[in-house]
């Protein structure tokens, strides 16, 4: 390989040449999810484009130690210090216990996840699960002087802490700017300052979540957390802290000033920031009923799309985007995706229908290896990598439609290389069903018969038996599309 791997820094706000602490190996944190709701589209596309840099990383040969937390105490509405736990609320809304809310949207997130392809992390760890660790934090932190204890719970000094570091690195906020839009003083009565943060709550008499402390029964800041668990799992000082953009300001800045105030140092050498999802041009939002669940665009019953689409397609159209840019999701842009995904996948899969022989070819095999190579080293840039597999799957296609024959070697090599990207690379599922293991000859005949009746009922425009079939098929995970080779079946 010729190009070094080029990671942008949020810290640095430039590209830098990516150096591991210890040689081959990788030590990288994202932030999860808070476990009291649903999992939406785009929090989908923040996992999904971190999952793209650890598949990458390991195509590197980089031995990746990847820990993703669960959130699931301490995350009070607003991201603020005061107001309803988000889990409790949950809890008091849906009438069950706090932790039957943490159940029940880590089960969710956990298939959600598993729908896109998603790898799962190395180490999956729960704040409520690190009570100890983050106690023992906050002792430090106040034992460096860098926190104190009011009334029962405990805040960090950033005033104190900015006389001697830099509070804002990564956000470039000011100091001064932050007092100002800290306006709303319900819950702020205990602090020193209004940037203050807290590192630990006490508990008021009806919080279900609450532990036992040197300051009083309550639970734990919401930026502490990770920093325990970081710091636990992957030392001090470690290679790749990611999450989204929207955890910059004030969470990751808050797990930077922690993280100094116990060890002297900058605990993260990259920060890596995933960009915003939006629905027709605007921010997703609940209140709005502008907003997509995963399954509704899967099954179809999303009032915003005219169709279902499957999770390999809205996959595919995610890394078309780089993780660095908005992306923008409309019925057009998947429609576009899915036309794009068959296409690569029928070339793809067209290389088993070539011919060995050694006619004369214009496709430089090692200039386009490299290339593919140079372009996800860049940054991790996914739409690059994309259209170089179209550039492969053109020379296929060339290739077949001319009826030329290329050396076993060619295609043997395109096999393997090409799978790799779309495969292990970009996560796409590609398999034929002749080759799931979940198929078999009868079951393959089954659909079959299903196809023609329904390919029968369109030619007679009964489009109602058709969609019937397809629609009904696709809910128990055969999708059915039709392209240029004739009707196709994918089983999810
Ligand atoms: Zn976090």
């Amino acid at each position: 390989m010729n190009s070094k791997l080029l990671i942008y820094n949020s810290l640095s706000n430039k590209k830098e040449e990516f150096k591991p602490l210890h040689p081959k190996l990788v030590g990288m944190y994202v932030c999860g999810p808070t476990v009291y709701n649903r999992v939406h589209l785009g929090n989908c596309r923040t996992f999904i484009s971190f999952d793209l840099m650890v598949r990458w990383l390991r195509y590197l040969e980089y031995k990746v130690r990847y820990v993703r937390n669960i959130t699931d105490a301490g995350h009070l509405e607003f991201d603020a210090d005061h107001g309803e736990d988000r889990i409790s609320k949950r809890a008091r809304l849906e009438q069950i216990e706090p932790m039957e809310v943490v159940q029940k949207y880590t089960l969710d997130f956990h298939q959600c996840l598993a729908k896109f392809n998603v790898l799962p992390p190395s180490i999956e760890p729960t704040a409520s699960g690190h009570i100890i660790e983050q106690i023992q934090l906050i002792k430090s932190i106040i034992e460096k002087g860098y926190a104190y204890e009011k009334n029962g719970s405990v805040y960090f000094d950033v005033l104190k802490y900015h006389k001697s570091h830099q509070y804002g690195v990564l956000s470039n906020r000011d100091i001064e700017e932050l007092a100002h839009n800290s306006r709303d003083l319900e819950g702020q009565a205990d602090k020193k300052n209004p940037q203050d943060f807290a590192l630990w709550k006490k508990a008021e008499p009806l919080h279900i979540m609450r532990w036992p402390s040197p300051w009083s029964d309550g639970f734990p800041g919401w930026h502490l957390e990770c920093t325990a668990m970081s710091t636990k799992y992957l030392g001090e000082v470690f290679d790749i802290h990611g999450g989204g953009m929207d955890l910059k300001f004030p969470h990751h800045e808050c797990e930077i000033a922690q993280g100094v105030a116990v060890n002297g140092k900058s605990p993260v050498k990259y920060w890596i920031h995933g960009n915003l999802l939006t629905l027709n041009g605007k921010k997703m939002a609940k209140s709005t009923g502008s907003f997509l669940l995963p399954d509704e665009i899967f099954d179809g019953t999303s009032k915003l799309l005219k169709k279902p689409y499957s999770p390999n397609v809205v996959r595919f159209f995610m890394l078309q985007a780089h993780y660095r840019s908005v992306l923008d999701i409309s019925e057009a842009a998947l429609e576009a995706s899915e036309k794009g995904l068959d296409r690569l996948i029928y070339g793809y899969q067209m290389l088993d229908q070539l011919q060995n022989g050694s006619d004369e070819y214009e496709f430089d095999f090692d200039q386009w290896l490299n290339q593919s190579q140079t372009v996800m080293n860049d940054d991790f840039n996914s739409p690059l990598l994309i259209s170089q597999c179209f550039t492969a799957v053109k020379f296929i296609q060339k290739i077949k439609s001319s009826g030329k024959k290329i050396p076993p070697e060619m295609i043997k090599n395109l096999k393997k290389h090409l799978g790799l990207f779309l495969v292990d690379v970009l996560g796409l599922t590609i398999d034929e069903p002749n080759n799931s293991k979940t198929n078999t000859q009868l079951q393959d005949s089954l659909i079959k018969i299903l196809i023609d009746l329904r390919n029968e009922a369109r030619q007679n425009g009964d489009y109602s038996i058709s969609d019937k079939i397809r629609n009904e098929l696709f809910q128990i995970g055969v999708e059915i599309r039709d392209t240029n080779l004739g009707t196709k079946y994918y089983i999810q």
